[in-house]
């Protein structure tokens, strides 16, 4: 049993309050790889934002949950060698699917869980994250609940429809489950292809897909019910098109890969909306910066010659969102 606090690592309470009451959201970054950590961690320390490190079921399965455990450790003490004295780094289980899978997070140093029981039948989602929540609450780590179905396919979570947020559920559900923050469903949804390109109009001005816009209708009368409640969204990415772009002239093939614009996130991390997570983002940027070097050099060899690019591409994206999506740079006293 290793508590968090002892690495370094802090939960989501303070910083969730902060969040919400500053109108910006934290980051949450999926990692599975050394080259993402690193960047996660220069992106954080040089906006001076706290940064929340995701690992999912399929990070746990591809990495080994014990090594991005240590990994996240090690991300505490880089960033302190990066020049900040107190970093504010989370360590996050995403979508755990178990009581199991929470309580063997919570015993080895996370510092905040996700139960997603959002595809039960209601009750038996409140029997679970309430279950999960008076572990977890021991120990002072922090629980993320779900309420309402995003679309899409994120590793081994995939549906096929959404279904938003009933807002008259969730006084029930945060006040009997006893949960720190609450995803919800207006309309993102995990991976690339958030919208099928019928689903969405064409910007005469640029030429590209335009999504439906989210349900801020739903958001809006969620926050009523819950004032000062931490939300959060799920299937944040934006897929940016010149990575798409990109992809696709060095020999890729993404076709129609359409996001949630950066114009509705910037608008949904000014309310209660407190962490937005994005993977992928990052995987569309390491996938450009990998092809590229390819096409151009096809006799490199050396993992650190297309890997390293690939840093720098992530670093440069996680930089963005801080500082133009999120707004949560300048943050960290160091
Ligand atoms: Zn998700």
């Amino acid at each position: 049993m290793v508590n968090y606090k002892d690495l370094g690592l802090v939960n989501t309470r303070d910083m969730f309050a902060k969040a919400i009451k500053g109108g910006y959201a934290i980051p949450a970054f999926n990692f599975n790889n050394m080259e993402q950590l690193q960047a996660i961690v220069k992106a954080a320390v040089e906006t001076k934002s706290p940064v929340i490190l995701q690992v999912s079921k399929g990070a746990r399965n591809y990495a080994n949950q014990t090594l991005l455990r240590y990994m996240a450790e090690g991300a505490v003490e880089y960033a302190k060698e990066l020049g900040c004295e107190k970093p504010e780094i989370v360590l996050h289980l995403d979508h755990g699917d178990s009581f199991e899978l929470c309580k063997s997070c919570v015993d080895m140093g996370f510092s905040s869980v996700m139960i997603d029981g959002s595809h039960l039948p209601y009750e038996e989602n409140v029997a679970l994250t309430k279950k999960v929540v008076e572990y977890a609450h021991q120990f002072d780590v922090t629980v993320e609940g779900e309420l309402g179905v995003l679309a899409g396919v994120e590793d081994e979570v995939s549906a096929e429809h959404h279904t938003y947020t009933n807002p008259e559920e969730v006084i029930d559900f945060a006040t009997r489950t006893g949960c720190d923050s609450l995803a919800i469903s207006i309309g993102t949804s995990h991976g690339a292809y958030k919208f099928k390109p019928e689903q969405c109009h064409v910007d005469p001005a640029t030429g590209r897909l335009v999504p439906p816009p989210l349900a801020f209708d739903v958001l809006d009368a969620v926050m009523e019910k819950l004032p000062g409640f931490p939300i959060v969204l799920h299937g944040s990415s934006s897929v940016p098109q010149e990575y798409v772009d990109m992809i696709n002239q060095y020999g890729g093939k993404l076709e129609a890969a359409i996001g949630i614009p950066e114009d509705e996130l910037r608008k949904a991390a000014k309310s209660a909306v407190c962490k937005i997570n994005i993977d992928s983002d990052s995987r569309l940027a390491m996938t450009a910066a990998v092809r590229k070097v390819f096409a151009e050099k096809p006799a490199e060899f050396d993992p650190r010659k297309y890997l390293g690019p690939a840093r720098d591409e992530m670093e440069k994206l996680y930089k963005h969102k801080i500082l133009n999506v999120l707004g949560s740079d300048n943050k960290l006293s160091c």
